[in-house]
């Protein structure tokens, strides 16, 4: 059974996931704390398979450079819209956040489903906050990233942001079945039936 654990990390508090199947684990969005993802996989005996992200903002792929340390064969997948992101001068906030280095490892996220078929998901492609915004559905779980937030949506006047797209998205989202749980990218958990009752930014 897919088993899930959310660990708020970094001073924006973004909600990094890690999915486990077995000892198989996978990491989604580990913005920074790389030293608190660490212990809670191998306190659990979890060999980390891969790294997602959800998009390529410093908040959330800050712990990168420290997981890759201490796992430097780990495949690292990202939209390719978002690939300019990694190495890119606008995108960071040091000290905390110093900017983070394209990866030599890096993968199209949506290649990432047939790489890692035990996880069974899905990559749904959600531009809006950036060009390369994906959500990630493992059966009725959906990790949202920073395109839909419980009550709200993420920021579109960022570069490569766009609020014609971001609506696009969340009409999209609108349609997944309404007991779907959704982790967003930062803050609380909610659900698809919800955010479509109640989400000023949802159809
Ligand atoms: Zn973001
Ligand atoms: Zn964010």
């Amino acid at each position: 059974m897919l088993q899930h654990k959310t660990i708020p990390v970094g001073s924006y508090c973004v909600n990094c996931s890690i999915l486990w199947q077995g000892t198989d684990a996978l990491i989604v969005d580990p913005g920074q704390d790389a030293d608190l993802i660490v212990s809670f996989l191998s306190d659990r005996g979890l060999a980390p398979q891969a790294i997602l992200f959800t998009h390529g903002h410093f908040d959330h792929i800050g712990g990168l450079p420290g997981l890759l340390a201490k796992y430097p064969d780990l495949p690292v997948y990202a939209h390719p819209s978002d690939g300019p992101m990694f190495g890119h001068p606008m995108n960071q906030m040091p000290p905390e956040y110093p900017r983070v280095a394209k990866p030599a490892n890096l993968r199209d996220i949506r290649e990432a489903p047939a790489a890692f078929p035990g996880f069974a998901f899905q990559v749904l492609e959600t531009p809006g906050h950036t060009p390369g915004s994906v959500c990630l559905k493992f059966g009725d779980l959906l990790l949202s990233g920073d395109t839909l937030f419980a009550g709200s949506c993420g920021r579109t006047d960022f570069p490569g942001g766009s609020m014609a797209a971001m609506r696009q998205s969340l009409a999209a989202l609108a349609t997944l079945p309404p007991e779907t749980t959704v982790v967003p990218g930062h803050g609380p958990a909610t659900t698809i039936g919800t955010e479509v009752a109640t989400n000023p930014f949802m159809e």
